[in-house]
């Protein structure tokens, strides 16, 4: 089971690759968690990456390629494994056939979250994060407020300084200038499975355990 999980920020592919993860009890790989711990950290990569995030950029290639290989030729993702958050750039998904390629030729398959741009900006500005599990929770729908205490461990629920409306409104051009091409790139390799990101997330998990279930069967 090898899902890359594709779409714009703010879609919901962290929520969904968690829930996956757990389902299917196969690691989740989101390159922007784990570049957050090493800028917490203060590891090297984090040093490196810390003012590209800050201004809603991309991390050079390099950096993230690196970091992607290691995660995924691990003895931890033999069995499969759920990757959010790369792709983002032509040059990515290239690398990321090479590291294919040298696994085997391992099947996978790219889930593309099909959502409104506008609806996903106001998504984006309503999200709070749980320091503590990383846990998602939207201001809105969950009838929260920052500073308001996470429902599972209570910890103070914080909004991203990525999540700030400028640096949404960046991340968004960046998308659709670097990221959006490399769905051209999937399709035209016949890889790719749409879901309705406006829908709900129990209605888009159980999309996309059809189609992994689907891909898994042949
Ligand atoms: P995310 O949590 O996936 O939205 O990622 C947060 C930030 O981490 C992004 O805005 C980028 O600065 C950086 N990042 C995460 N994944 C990548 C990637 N594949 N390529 C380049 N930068 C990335």
């Amino acid at each position: 089971m090898r899902l890359l999980l594709f779409g714009p920020p703010g879609v919901g592919k962290g929520t969904q690759a968690k829930l996956l993860a757990e389902e299917f009890q196969i690691p989740h790989y989101s390159t922007g968690d784990m570049l957050r711990l090493a800028v917490a950290a203060g590891t090297p990569l984090g040093q490196a990456a810390k003012s590209f995030m800050d201004n809603g950029q991309l991390v050079p290639d390099n950096l993230m390629i690196n970091i992607v290989r290691d995660a995924l030729t691990s003895p931890r993702a033999a069995r499969g494994f759920i990757l959010d958050g790369f792709p983002r750039t032509v040059p990515q998904a290239r690398a990321l056939t090479e590291i294919f390629r040298d696994l085997g030729d391992a099947p996978y398959r790219v889930i593309s979250f099909d959502v409104d741009v506008d609806e996903l900006i106001h998504r984006l500005s309503s999200r709070l994060v749980c320091p503590k599990d990383g846990k998602i929770f939207n201001r809105d729908l969950d009838g929260l407020g920052a500073g308001t205490l996470c429902p599972d461990c209570g910890s103070a629920l914080l909004q991203r300084d990525d999540d700030k409306p400028e640096t949404v409104r960046k991340r968004m051009s960046v998308y659709r200038e670097k990221t959006a091409p490399v769905l051209t790139y999937y399709e035209n390799l016949g890889l790719v499975f749409t879901v309705d990101g406006a829908a709900s997330v129990d209605i888009v998990n159980r999309e996309i355990k059809a189609l992994a279930e689907e891909h898994r069967e042949r």
